[in-house]
């Protein structure tokens, strides 16, 4: 897959000027609307494989099944769940005006803002850039998106599919890394959406600021697990497996740590151990485990390793897998909370696993810090789930289970704090990017005409 130079800056304002005069000139209808993603489905669907090729290019090696899962699959579903909604949900909505102006109609529409900008990252670069502007060509604006150095080969097919469904003054690609990110988020969009770093995210907002952009942040952060005492440790250990080791860690929502009953803690870590090895140690294994991504990634997770180490914390390797940046996946002991495991997002195959004295102990830790993108509680009893619940607000659950709540049908998805602000995914990603217009139609007799002096004459009406 060729690659591209970046995007000059001074381009992209003159880029956006062409996207909103065309926007203005025909607004996409319903008809369009839905053309545009059936055309987009098409043009993804066609590329699976080449898809799979360009991202496992981009990362040194990615399990094409796990960019089959969460590139592929997951954004045909989302287009389909779109195309299948969107009649309903651009319906002019008929609301009561209120007795007191009757005979007056009331509407809400969903109205189209204009041009949205879409930043995208690197850990799932087509389902990251796609899902956000599939929405938002779902409420009939154009896009513009800039996704991730990181991954150039991936950014070069997106280009050719997006090409291939979408005219250029619809659709339009910025490539560069943070100089052009900086300059693409000053730029006066109808909406942005921003999927990234907490820290870059902080620097989206001020740049939106200036232009008072509409923002939707979707950050990152340290999402908890919470194994309780009754929950039985195989399965645990298997639905963290697959949170954490799947794309080698690096998910926006992978478990980041796992708090467990003090006393079941070693046994955790030995059920971790064997699903590790029942996953990775067969021949042929490493292909489905995913490399980190650059070297600079790399080098910043085996800083953790070696600052571990310094500290003479209990580190184990769980299972060897051969190849270039293939860190392996590994289980830290009850880091305190000073090492930088427990104070940065990790986004790597290492999992620190701490014991909990008491249920109350284990939501007070993770309450004391910033709120999280997700929350793994996992109990089957009832009470000790809500008390998680209660006890902290995250940017979404899934409980007894990891990841799914991402790709679940009709949930909305978004962070809370300093994991993120606004959501997407079907509705609540398509009422983000539409102004919700109200409308009052007058009639020809009005109650509004009373409504001058002397008022006396409608006082009782005030007071009543
Ligand atoms: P990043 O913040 O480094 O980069 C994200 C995007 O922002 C890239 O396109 C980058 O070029 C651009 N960028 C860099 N500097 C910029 C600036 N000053 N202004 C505007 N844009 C700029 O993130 P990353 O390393 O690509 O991705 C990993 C992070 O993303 C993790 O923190 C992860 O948790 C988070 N993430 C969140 C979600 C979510 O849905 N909430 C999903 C995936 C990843």
């Amino acid at each position: 897959m060729p690659t591209h130079p970046d995007t000059p800056v001074e381009e992209l304002q003159p880029t956006l000027a062409r996207l909103r005069a065309a926007w203005r000139a025909r607004k996409p209808d319903r008809t369009q609307r839905g053309d545009d993603l059936a055309r987009l489905r098409t043009a993804l669907k066609d590329r699976l494989d080449a898809m799979a090729a360009a991202i496992s290019a981009d990362f040194g090696h990615r399990s094409t099944h796990e960019s089959l899962i969460a590139d592929g699959l997951t954004v045909l579903s989302e287009i389909d769940r779109l195309r299948g909604h969107l009649g309903r949900w651009m319906k002019p909505r008929r609301v009561g005006a209120g007795w007191r102006l009757w005979p007056a109609r009331a509407e809400v529409r969903m109205e189209p803002v204009g041009v949205v900008g879409v930043i995208s990252p690197w850990n799932y670069p087509v389902n990251l850039a796609l899902i956000p502007l599939a929405t938002a060509i779902a409420a009939g604006n154009h896009v513009y998106l800039k996704p991730s150095e990181l991954t150039p080969r991936t950014t070069g097919l997106l280009r050719e599919l997006l090409a291939e469904a979408f005219p250029p003054d619809r659709v339009a690609v910025a490539q560069g890394g943070s100089d052009t990110g900086a300059a693409f988020a000053a730029l006066p969009f109808d909406h942005l959406v921003f999927t990234g770093s907490t820290a870059v995210g902080r620097k989206v907002m001020a740049a939106a600021a200036a232009n008072l952009t509409p923002l939707t942040l979707e950050l990152g952060g340290k999402s908890p697990a919470i194994v309780c005492a009754d929950f039985p440790l195989e399965q645990a250990a298997a639905r963290l497996a697959t949170g954490k080791w799947f794309n080698g860690g690096q998910t926006c929502i992978a478990p980041d740590y796992v708090l467990v009953d003090a006393a079941r803690r070693d046994a955790l870590v030995e059920a971790l151990r064997r699903e590790a090895r029942a996953r990775y140690a067969g021949a042929g294994a490493a292909a489905d485990y995913t490399r980190i991504v650059s070297p600079a990634h790399a080098d910043r997770l085996q800083g953790y390793l070696d600052d571990a180490a310094r500290r003479g914390l209990a580190t184990v390797t769980l299972a060897e897998i051969d190849g270039e940046r293939a860190l392996a996946p590994t289980v830290v002991l009850d880091p305190p909370d000073d090492a930088p495991l427990m104070q940065e997002e990790i986004f790597g195959p290492i999992l620190p696993v701490r014991g909990y004295a008491t249920l109350d102990e284990a939501i007070a830790f993770v309450a004391a810090r910033d709120r999280p993108l997700a929350l793994y509680p996992f109990s089957r009893d009832r009470d000790s789930v809500e008390r998680i619940l209660d006890g902290i607000l995250a940017g979404g659950v899934t409980v007894n289970d990891t990841l799914l709540h991402f790709g679940a049908g009709a949930l909305p998805f978004g962070g809370i704090g300093a994991s993120g602000m606004g959501a997407y995914h079907g509705r609540a990603g398509f009422d983000a990017m539409s102004k919700a217009l109200p409308i009052l139609w007058q009639r020809r007799l009005a109650a509004s005409d009373l409504l001058k002096p002397p008022y006396a004459r409608i006082d009782r009406l005030i007071r009543r």
